[in-house]
């Protein structure tokens, strides 16, 4: 019987569409700007999200790190939310790689990045400081999707103070499939938004950088300098391609089994369901009876990132179908049999 897979939407295999299209792929050396496939995917996704400029890159943390570079000098300073993906969960690469320090900020229970704690934390011109240069913010947010409007006052907020504005846009797609926006529209207020094929659109690696011409072309010198210069990249890129043009849509299927999948739990003692958002689930387990819910669960072939923390994120995508949800909801089921 196959595993059904929660611990990411970056599990998804290639479907066999997506492999037919990548096997005959037009490529050509892409480092010489001459990959067509590579070239299409960028300036497609620039089209649709209403940008100058689009940059192919291996992965999302990459796209993000290009951005910050791009944006930032060594001794710059970007404001990040503390849970952000660029601040938490990228290695401290901004840091490390570019001299950019952070300034993390503590989010609203809605993933905002509070405006008055912004301004708290935009510095002065002084040498005591670092150079406030870039807000960073993210959509969808551990799988939120945070409000439209203060997106738009946030970006007018740091524009009217100089700095740049990045959207860590991993999960663009699932933002506007939930919301029922365009995903242009909620790209509109940033300078540069980065997303992920990689995610629950299905492809096996790539994500984009989408900004001005200017901006791009910064990146793109940066991308090489990191090791993401690559070759017949329109193997990848022709997959990217695929997933833009076949599973955008389909994401409403993965919010649908999401909501499924927290209805189903939310009947079951000893679990607690504290969220459900876009693709993703939250359920809170009692700290003494993670491992052996973790091993009940690979016995029965479901897959989970279950730690040492009681919430537990299970998450929906390309490869589960509604059995999978049924049996998943059945074996969580068998592993709570009474109450702890
Ligand atoms: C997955 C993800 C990224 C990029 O991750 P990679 O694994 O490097 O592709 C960036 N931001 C968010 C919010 C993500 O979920």
């Amino acid at each position: 019987m196959s595993i059904v897979d929660l611990r990411s939407d970056t599990v998804t295999r290639p479907t066999a569409a997506m492999r037919a299209t990548m096997a005959f792929a037009e490529v050509g050396d892409d480092v010489y700007g001459e990959d067509p496939t590579v070239r299409a995917l960028e300036e497609r996704l620039a089209g649709d999200l209403n940008f100058a400029a689009g940059l192919f890159v291996p992965s999302g943390t990459q796209s993000n790190l290009c951005a910050l570079l791009a944006h930032c000098q060594r001794g710059d300073e970007y404001l990040v939310g503390m849970d952000a993906h660029t601040y938490k969960f990228e290695g401290g690469g901004a840091a490390v790689l570019g001299s950019i320090q952070p300034q993390p900020i503590e989010h609203a229970a809605d993933g905002t990045l509070p405006i008055d704690a912004l301004q708290r934390a935009c510095k002065p011109d002084d040498p005591h400081f670092a150079r406030t240069r870039l807000l960073a913010l993210e959509n969808t947010w551990h799988g939120r999707v945070i409000a439209q409007d203060y997106m738009i006052a946030a970006a007018a907020w740091a524009h009217s103070h100089g700095l740049g504005v990045h959207l860590d846009g991993a999960r663009l797609f699932n933002a506007a499939i939930a919301s029922g926006k365009p995903a242009r529209e909620l790209a509109a207020p940033f300078d540069t938004v980065s997303v992920c094929l990689s995610k629950g659109l299905g492809a096996p690696a790539g994500s984009v950088l989408v900004g001005s011409c200017e901006l791009i072309r910064s990146a793109r010198r940066w991308r090489k300098m990191l090791g993401g210069g690559m070759r017949q990249s329109g193997i990848l890129a022709a997959a990217c391609i695929h997933a833009l043009d076949h599973h955008v849509e389909r994401l409403a299927d993965d919010h649908a089994r999401a909501a499924r999948l927290a209805e189903g739990l939310r009947g079951i003692d000893g679990i607690a369901v504290v969220g459900q958002h876009t693709n993703m689930v939250f359920i809170d387990i009692p700290a003494d009876r993670l491992r052996a819910l973790d091993a009940h669960l690979r016995a029965h072939d479901v897959r989970a990132s279950i730690g040492y923390l009681p919430t537990v994120r299970l998450v929906t995508h390309l490869d589960i179908d509604d059995m999978g949800i049924e049996k998943v909801v059945e074996v969580f089921r068998t592993a709570c049999p009474e109450p702890v």
